[in-house]
């Protein structure tokens, strides 16, 4: 069969054996690379073909272990953990982008000693070295220490020319260009392609071109964490032609510039899919068009995305292999770009690999994850979520999520699949891990509260609100004054980042777990409905973990700087605030409520001097000089 043709069949196997991958998996990799193999050799239509094709053709073999990374079954950390040093081809492809800027290629990794093997072109200055710790440490790795190995050279510079990086400067002279002479179709190409680099090198999540008639310039802006600024300045001529070509590659109509319009835009990044959701839509004086970007390989796993916090992950881990936890409910919140739809792509992943089955059901589908059940809204088609649900029962999933909970049917649905005995969960936007309880129910119909309310308190079993916050880039320095890891911001920053001293972003959540004892639900429901939030934290069987707990682990490990630190804690302190303000409006009503207005008229009859601090004749006065003040002036 033509399946031993695969370079890395019995590391592969090794795998298997020692339970990291699974078996069904390792199967499902012989046939997909036996097919895949077949297809290169004959050709095909397939839209997939050339992007299978240049990863069959590059100069390392591309084999089971790359299908299972691409799959999700695998990540470059579990092959890393079992091969060690036997498979140094995975290491060629652990953050490559800081390889690459440091000319170094990873040897080998020794997990006792926490201890990586660099070969490098030249020698790395210390703050090199940290770089390069933090950006594999990035990838889930605990690294510790870095050791020298000296290999040919000629290797490193010819694994490393094979990932494209853009400079600052070669877009910028490449964008000058582009302005006077639009019309060049192969610059128009390089220009596409450098604009998508450079914003996955930034790991921007959205980009956004604005073409307005009645300016002389266009302004294509980044979002980078929650900040979106502008990158280029192009031509109104030069922005029309990019805009176009970029609708051609997103399959839209070039014509319709009137009417919204939908699409998607793929590349290959660093070996891996990437995928740009187009949309497009009209303004008074133009047109924009935004590309969201869905990098896949950027969130390969669980474990990964919540490394800081490995404990949260196992207790996802833990929540989702429990086979005979029927009727259970889960909450994922937060804001427009807070992680939702990464952790839960992450989690259909996990799933898989733990052997059970989440569906999910959306409007629309945001990300799509390789080999998960993904199921669309489209009430024009009668696909209502109503529907879905009722499909989604047929295939017995282990755990059903409805995405995006907005409106009375989406709300209620996703509150009665959790009342049908099986494990669910929702998606929701809400404020805190405590108030999307309240959210949910606030959108269900009239008749349907009480019953919410009661499903709640009886399956609600894990709350989780996430937000991204900015990270500190790995050029942060050391904060003498601060002691242990604790990092501050480089001012003057670095290519990397940007020069803002920031990369990326990393998960801070607040999360609330309610066991399963009957009288703490009971009191936990009646503290969720009263929003009686220092009652339900305090109870028994309540684990409830505020955002400033994990901000500080973070600040702690030098991942985020003390003004992040604080800005987390200053939202807690606004909480609080705001319930002592209640209060004090409170204890005022009270006392207004209590005033005795009899005694009040005795006590004020028997005073002797009853003259006004001022009177209402003086008021009106003073106004009306300051009036009149104003009034001179103006002349
Ligand atoms: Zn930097």
């Amino acid at each position: 069969m033509s399946v031993s043709l695969a370079p890395d069949y019995s590391k592969a196997q090794r795998l298997v054996d020692k339970n990291v991958l699974k078996n069904n998996h390792f199967h499902m990799m012989l046939q997909q690379y036996s097919l895949l193999h077949s297809q290169i050799n004959s050709g095909t239509d397939e839209p997939e073909y050339d992007y299978w094709k240049a990863k069959f053709n590059a100069p390392e073999p591309f084999g089971l272990l790359d299908l299972g990374i691409e799959n999700g079954f695998l990540t470059r950390r579990d092959i890393v953990d079992v091969l060690g040093d036997k498979y140094d081809k995975t290491f060629g492809r652990i953050a490559p982008y800081t390889c690459q800027k440091l000319q170094v290629h990873i040897v080998s990794w020794e997990r006792d000693t926490h201890t990586l093997h660099y070969g490098a072109v030249r020698p790395l200055k210390e703050s090199q070295k940290k770089e390069l710790i933090t950006a594999i440490n990035e990838e889930g790795f605990n690294v510790r220490h870095l050791k020298y190995r000296a290999i040919d050279t000629k290797r490193i510079l010819q694994i490393n020319s094979r990932q494209k990086i853009v400079t600052d400067d070669e877009i910028s002279t490449l964008i000058s260009e582009f302005n006077h002479d639009p019309q060049d179709p192969l610059r128009l190409k390089k220009v596409k392609e450098y604009i998508l680099l450079q914003a996955l090198q930034a790991k921007a999540s959205n980009i956004k071109l604005v073409k307005s008639n009645d300016v002389l310039e266009c302004v294509i802006s980044f979002t980078i964490g929650q900040t979106t600024a502008p990158k280029h300045v192009l031509s109104v001529k030069a922005a029309g032609r990019l805009m176009q070509a970029f609708k051609d590659d997103a399959k839209m109509d070039p014509i319709i510039k009137d009417r919204p319009q939908d699409g998607h835009i793929e590349m290959v990044f660093q070996d891996r899919k990437v995928n740009f959701r187009a949309a497009t839509g009209a303004t008074v004086s133009g047109e924009f068009m935004s590309l969201r970007v869905h990098d896949l390989g950027s969130i390969m796993s669980l474990h990964i995305l919540l490394n800081r916090f490995p404990e949260l992950a196992d207790n996802l881990r833990h929540y989702m292999r429990q086979k005979d936890k029927g009727g259970s409910l889960i909450c994922l919140s937060g804001t427009t770009g807070s992680g939702k739809t990464a952790l839960l792509a992450a989690l259909q992943r996990e799933a898989d690999r733990l052997g059970c089955t989440i569906i999910s059901i959306a409007a629309p589908v945001e990300m799509r994850v390789r080999h998960t059940q993904q199921m669309q809204i489209n009430e024009d088609i009668g696909q209502t979520a109503n529907v879905l649900t009722k499909a989604a029962m047929r295939l017995f999933p282990d755990i059903l999520i409805q995405e995006e909970v907005r409106d009375p049917q989406t709300a209620e649905g996703a509150l009665r699949n959790g009342d049908t005995g099986h494990k669910t969960g929702f998606t929701i936007h809400a404020v805190s891990a405590i108030s999307a309880a309240a959210k949910i129910v606030s959108m269900v119909p009239e008749e349907f509260k009480e019953q919410a309310w009661n499903i709640i308190g009886d399956i609600l079993h894990y709350s989780l609100h996430l937000k991204l916050i900015k990270k500190l880039c790995s050029c942060a320095l050391v904060d003498e004054d601060a002691g242990g890891n604790i990092l501050k911001r480089n001012p003057h920053g670095c290519p990397k980042c940007d020069y803002t001293g920031y990369d990326g972003m990393v998960q801070c959540p607040e999360t609330l777990q309610i066991g399963d004892g009957l009288e703490v639900r009971h009191e936990a429901l009646k503290a969720l409905k009263e929003h009686r939030l220092a009652d339900l934290v305090k109870l028994d069987g309540v684990t409830y973990r505020p955002r400033d707990y994990y901000a500080r682990r973070l600040y702690d490990e030098g991942v985020i700087d003390h003004e992040t630190y604080q800005r987390q804690r200053t939202i807690d302190v606004l909480e609080v605030i705001q319930q002592k303000r209640d209060q004090k409006a409170q204890e005022i009503m009270d006392t207004i409520n209590n005033i005795d207005i009899d005694q009040l008229n005795e006590e004020y009859s028997a005073r002797d001097e009853r003259e006004p601090v001022i009177s209402i004749e003086e008021i009106e006065e003073l106004f009306m000089n300051e009036d009149d003040e104003a009034t001179d002036e103006d002349r």
